[in-house]
């Protein structure tokens, strides 16, 4: 079909690799509201989030002028392990899905930690290095944020505390001894040893863990230990900032073969990947040079976009970190423990939510088995085994590709393959054997979460 003039795999020189990361929020008009304190309700000052947070990553979680950050040459030499990451023309599942459409994916999963997580993890890794902190302390979902945060601070020789929810650390054994293995030490959350996790496991006994609970006990963890900072592997600016890596590469390497995307589709848990991945394309349609349709897409269980609310939220589930505006189902929304993985947070990027709420981007939700159907499809086809997350992304890029088989539409569509899915195996023979379920939650079940808001 596709004359195949364009490489299977678009590999950038290292010395293309970007020198810097691109600050999106420079290039909006309206800028995403500021995080609030929790006590005062009044916008938080660099020296409020100072005990939490590095100081240099304050300042960019702050910074909504500056365009362009300069990536420090310690972390543009770790980058160099494992990007630029290819962009791969899906030549093969093109073929089979007898599309006109040119799909595209940026592949993230080329690194032991198995996802784009890395690329921020480092950068945070080397401010609390340079800032001459002894270690840091986080949440982990599924796992790939605290595996590639312990990759990051076993380089820069941190110590690491990482809490991980407890279905998680159950499910997903060989995750921790990864993290085990790079030095970092592994708490299920909620826990006994923080005062927070003893009042959620008092108010929920036997409860399986949010990321929400897991960010309150890190927060706790990192406030009460002299020598250590929090660090957060999504939803936050500065991680988008890290992560926009990602979109420049893309850009890059898409111009070099002169082609231009009509659709960029992305899974969205927090929001970096996607954030990352769309911010130059998204900078071009701000600035009125360019016209791309962007999609976020999230799992029909944890629905923030399609079916939250914008507003004021908790961060956490304890309620000690600062308020956010965000597309959000309520910190108090404790997902089913089905497998939507690192898709389960209960908010969103402030950043994309104030693009989203303002019609610069689109969402979909998608159900479960519908998810990993084209997990299946695209690994038999492509070769890559793709995380559950990322295949929330195939799923609709698959969806957007047989739309042009219908209507005869040459269109370019690229999405974000954000990892690969080997720690998933049991999500996968779920799948397989016909026990996965698509839980949605009830609109019951969202308003009662949604009347808990705080009102700002
Ligand atoms: C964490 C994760 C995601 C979702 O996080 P975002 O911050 O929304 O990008 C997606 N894919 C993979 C493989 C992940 O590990």
């Amino acid at each position: 079909m596709a004359d195949k003039n364009i490489p299977y795999k678009i590999y950038l020189e290292e010395s293309e690799m970007p020198q810097y990361w691109y600050n999106v929020r420079a290039d909006m008009k309206n800028k995403p509201a500021p995080l609030l304190n929790p006590g005062t309700r009044q916008p938080m000052k660099p020296e409020e989030l100072s005990g939490v947070f590095c100081d240099e990553l304050i300042r960019q979680e702050l910074d909504n002028d500056t365009r362009e950050y300069p990536i420090p040459q310690a972390i543009r030499d770790f980058y160099k392990m494992y990007r630029p990451s290819p962009l791969v023309r899906a030549y093969c599942l093109e073929e089979k899905l007898q599309t006109p459409a040119k799909i595209y994916y940026k592949f993230e999963g080329n690194n032991t930690s198995g996802s784009h997580k890395l690329n921020s993890a480092i950068a945070q890794a080397y401010y609390a290095k340079k800032q001459g902190l002894r270690g840091v302390t986080t949440e982990t979902g599924a796992g790939q944020w605290g595996t590639a945060l312990s990759m990051a601070c076993s380089y820069f020789g941190l110590d690491c505390k990482v809490f991980m929810v407890k279905v998680s650390y159950e499910q997903k054994p060989f995750r921790r001894e990864v993290m085990r293995t790079y030095g970092a030490s592994v708490t299920p959350s909620p826990s006994e040893t923080t005062e927070v996790g003893r009042k959620i496991l008092a108010a929920h006994p036997g409860t399986t863990g949010s990321l929400g609970c897991a960010i309150s006990e890190a927060v706790e963890v990192a406030t009460s230990t002299p020598g250590y900072r929090y660090v957060l592997g999504s939803v936050l600016n500065q991680v988008l900032l890290h992560q926009s890596v990602i979109g420049m590469e893309t850009k890059l390497a898409l111009d070099k073969y002169g082609v231009k995307p009509d659709i960029v589709i992305g899974c969205a848990g927090g929001g970096s990947n996607l954030g990352g991945l769309i911010s130059p394309f998204m900078g071009e349609k701000l600035r009125g040079e360019a016209d791309y349709r962007i999609i976020a897409v999230e799992p029909a269980s944890c629905p923030s976009f399609t079916r939250g609310v914008y507003a004021y939220d908790f961060c956490d589930t304890g309620m000690v970190c600062p308020l956010a505006k965000m597309y959000t189902l309520g910190s108090g929304f404790i997902p089913a423990p089905n497998h939507a993985g690192g898709l389960r947070y209960h908010g969103m990027s402030p950043i994309l939510s104030h693009l989203y709420a303002d019609g610069y981007m689109e969402a979909v939700s998608v159900p479960q088995t519908k998810v990993f159907e084209a997990a299946e499809q695209f690994a038999r086809v492509e070769g890559i085994l793709p995380a559950p997350e990322s295949s929330h992304a195939i799923r609709v890029a698959i969806d957007e590709a047989l739309r042009c088989r219908e209507t005869g539409e040459e269109k370019t569509i690229v999405f974000g393959l954000t990892g690969t899915g080997y720690f998933d195996m049991v999500a996968y023979e779920k799948f397989h054997d016909g026990t996965m379920d698509d839980y949605v939650p009830t609109d019951e079940e969202l308003a009662k979460y949604r009347a808990a808001l705080p009102r700002i």
